[in-house]
């Protein structure tokens, strides 16, 4: 299982609740559980200009490559604005790319962060500046890799920027499992949206998530998933109001993967939130999804 990832992820936050240092050390704790081997990894190519106006107004993207951003456009995106910010989201994007051609091809692959499901077209919001997932999905389009699409989004927050760029677009379903009563608001429609309620535990968010994905895979049949595998579900999350537990977690992202393979659909994982009080909790999510992830790769 091929695992794309760079050091310049890094989101160069600072003191921020958003722990982008995360991506560094979940590829560490990898390979010292032996999950990964050095070889595994690969080091992606930033999305160019022209993958990124797949997806987002130009406009949007001259403003973030020249650091003219209104004071209101950054405070909205709610990290600050950086040189090394932009580089890290591009090649982000890259990598989603990157690692939606490698699950082609293995059945599984994996972007070692990405996720960015709150950036809309025309801005960012919510830690997300850009939208790696829906750039990927569209450059594999335009590149004959894929005709249809789906994204399995496990955040706890809901994918409104992903909904809202795949709306009118049939070749997409979106799917969203989130926390009803918490950020974004509003919510505009994905294909299907499961809202939970506060304080949702293991056993009832397993069996809406699998309600959910059979409804979906029902529908559509995508020629690859990509899977918005959010940490912040987790009852320990700092953002979240859901009680998963973290056995409860490896168990639904081994479900993302059972219900995926038993359809042959190709998942690419990618990482999104994750903002669990001790640190290592988070890595340590990120890492059994990886980890299950291997078993369905070939
Ligand atoms: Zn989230």
């Amino acid at each position: 299982m091929k695992l794309v990832y760079s050091d310049q992820y890094d989101l160069n936050l600072g003191e921020h609740v958003f722990p982008s240092v995360k991506y560094k050390l979940t590829k560490e704790k990898l390979l010292r559980d032996g999950t990964a081997r050095p070889e595994d990894f690969m080091e992606p190519a930033p999305a160019t200009d022209a993958d990124v106006a797949l997806v987002h107004d130009r406009d949007y993207i001259h403003k973030l490559k020249t650091g003219t951003l209104s004071y209101v456009e950054i405070l909205r995106l709610e990290i600050p604005y950086s040189p090394e910010l932009i580089r890290a989201v591009w090649l982000s994007a890259g990598g989603s790319i990157l690692a939606g051609r490698e699950a082609i091809r293995d059945g599984v692959a994996a972007n070692i962060g990405g996720g960015f499901h709150h950036a809309f077209p025309d801005h960012g919001e919510g830690f997300c500046v850009i939208h790696d997932v829906a750039i990927a999905i569209r450059r594999l389009q335009r590149d004959g890799a894929i005709g249809r699409a789906m994204t399995v989004d496990c955040d706890v927050h809901h994918g409104n920027g992903t909904a809202a760029i795949f709306a009118h677009d049939a070749s997409v379903f979106t799917f969203s499992i989130h926390q009803l009563r918490n950020y974004p608001f509003p919510k505009p429609p994905s294909s299907l949206d499961i809202d939970l309620h506060d304080g949702v535990e293991d056993e009832e968010y397993l069996a809406e998530l699998e309600h959910g994905l059979d409804k979906a895979l029902a529908k559509f049949h995508p020629d690859l998933i990509f899977y918005l595998a959010g940490a912040d579900p987790y009852r320990e999350d700092q953002l979240g109001g859901l009680k998963l537990s973290l056995h409860g977690l490896e168990l639904r992202d081994r479900m993302v993967f059972e219900k995926a393979h038993s359809k042959k659909i190709p998942v690419a994982v990618t990482f999104a939130g994750g903002y669990a009080r001790r640190l290592e909790d988070t890595i340590r999510i990120h890492a059994n999804t990886i980890r299950a992830g291997r078993e369905f790769a070939s």
